[in-house]
């Protein structure tokens, strides 16, 4: 397992990627670009273009692609990470490293939940939002950036609290209904003072996930108006479909899809959002760790099931784990676009798919071979050690 105890840190970086077979632009207006070749500096995109048009000159690190698709990488909207790279849930080491071997490079806490005997006094919360946030930050797993320090609400927070996490550098709320703050009223109260300052929030949508957790309804959801509707569909219970609809059709906030969730209700959710012509709110998560357990190729499989069963252009369904998910939860990645993070994923058709190209295979549901991963303009991981190997991989050019 590889760590970056300092992210950003080091000397100055040029990457250079040429060869690249299909550029897949993370923006659902723009889905596909006309480039074969991208120029980080400093892990910040520089240019996207033909390779003839770039300034390559001085490459520190040069990538032939070999003619594979390079993609924003993935995003994860939903995850419960507890300190480094173990989760008690489990019981896992190791789970993030996994993750960035199914070409996630950015996941989002939704709450510390899992962490042992976790406090549920207001002081004793804030103080663990603030760890997590900051040992996630000191701290990266493989080079994964996990945007942890999620506080999950409870009764008696005050203005000032959301004041003082903000100022102590936190900007998630973790899920609505996780903590004793089960009520509309209260939850939009509260949403509404953790906005001001600045967080983006989510909400737990659905059934108990596990023993201690409550059914937050339609109506709750509603009336908290987090910036994401947390797993609308289900973790694991899904609402009845009127209320999934209706959550669809009454507000403009992000759909959340999680794999530790309802497929069906995933489905459902997707054919609702296809139908109002609202595909950029569709957003996806693991919702991982979980009962359910850690999916390391969780949002490749999300991206697999809602092109091939949900029918949309696989070329659309990666925009709902790229672009959607950094728009709606504010971060700067997940488009091939100037001055965006130079986090990416090289993808491929797997050996023997049926499919004759990455996204034909995608549409007919397998899962592409990961080939290399990206994170700030380094390189992190080469062929993955968890997807079905594909024919071609990436190489680094050697000096
Ligand atoms: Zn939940």
């Amino acid at each position: 397992m590889a760590h970056d105890e300092s992210p950003g840190a080091g000397a100055p970086t040029k990457l250079v990627i040429r060869n690249v077979g299909l550029m897949l632009s993370g923006d659902l207006a723009r889905p596909i670009l006309d480039a074969d070749a991208l120029v980080a500096i400093d892990g910040r995109i520089a240019s996207v273009g033909r390779l003839k048009d770039l300034d390559v000159a001085g490459a520190t690190t040069t990538i032939d692609a070999q003619g594979v698709t390079l993609s924003p990488g993935l995003i994860d909207s939903h995850v419960h990470p507890v300190a480094g790279d173990w989760t008690p849930r489990q019981n896992q080491l190791g789970w993030i490293d996994s993750c960035l071997h199914g070409g996630v490079t950015t996941m989002v806490s939704a709450g510390e939940v899992h962490m042992p005997g976790r406090p549920r006094d207001i002081i004793g919360l804030k103080a663990m939002a603030i760890t997590a946030q900051r040992t996630f930050s000191a701290f990266r797993a493989s080079g994964v950036k996990v945007h942890a320090g999620a506080p999950v609400i409870e009764p008696g927070m005050e203005e000032s609290d959301f004041k003082e996490l903000a100022e102590a550098g936190v900007r998630f709320l973790g899920e609505v209904g996780l903590g004793g703050v089960k009520d509309g009223p209260t939850a939009r109260k509260m949403v509404a003072w953790a906005r001001k300052y600045g967080f983006n929030s989510t909400i737990h949508t659905g059934g108990p996930s596990i023993p201690g957790s409550g059914l937050i309804d339609a109506d709750i959801v509603l009336e908290a108006d987090t910036d994401v509707i947390g797993h609308i569909n289900g973790g694991h219970t899904a609402l009845p479909d009127d209320q999934i609809a209706c959550l669809c059709e009454r507000c403009g906030r992000g759909l959340e899809l999680v794999h530790n969730g309802n497929e069906r209700a995933a489905l459902f959710t997707l054919r609702i959002a296809k139908e109002l012509g609202q595909l950029e709110r569709v957003i996806l998560g693991t919702d991982a760790p979980a009962g359910s357990g850690v999916q390391p190729l969780g949002i490749l499989r999300m991206i697999s099931m809602l092109s091939s069963l949900g029918d949309v252009p696989a070329e659309v369904a990666f925009c709902f784990a790229t672009g959607n998910t950094a728009r709606m939860r504010a971060l700067d990645c997940g488009l091939l676009e100037v001055g965006k993070a130079a986090d990416f994923v090289f993808l491929d058709r797997a050996q023997h798919s049926a499919g004759k190209t990455l996204l034909d295979s995608v549409r007919l549901g397998d899962l592409p071979g990961v080939g290399m991963t990206v994170i700030d303009g380094i390189v992190r991981s080469q062929r993955s050690r968890n997807t079905p190997p594909a024919d071609r991989a990436p190489t680094i050019v050697a000096k």
